[in-house]
């Protein structure tokens, strides 16, 4: 399969993303599946005046991105209902080891 005008490196290895002529620029990245992490949160948050508490199932989302044309590649970090991170290769392996560490 050739590749789009528009793409201007080779995709990454991880990369499973179909590219076409038609993507907006937008979209004109490489990304891969993403991993999603079920896990059980406790969740603080106001609602009106008083503070709720909440633990439920959330997922976390996490995958690698990188823009076509720039060398640096991001890893996603992605909470379903919350915000998002993304984490250059060098913070993501520290913050896996500082997990990593606490679980000890
Ligand atoms: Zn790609």
């Amino acid at each position: 399969m050739s590749r789009p005008e528009w793409q201007q490196q080779p995709c990454p290895e991880w990369c499973t993303v179909i590219h076409t002529d038609g993507d907006h620029p937008d979209d004109r990245s490489h990304r891969d599946d993403g991993v999603v992490v079920p896990v059980i949160a406790r969740r603080r948050y106001y609602e009106g005046d008083a503070l709720v508490e909440r633990i439920e199932a959330v997922q976390i989302v996490l995958g690698r991105w990188q823009r076509d044309g720039e060398e640096q590649s991001w890893r996603f970090l992605g909470i379903d209902g919350g915000g998002e991170l993304e984490l250059s290769e060098a913070s993501f392996v520290r913050l896996a080891d500082t997990m990593r560490r606490l679980v000890a």
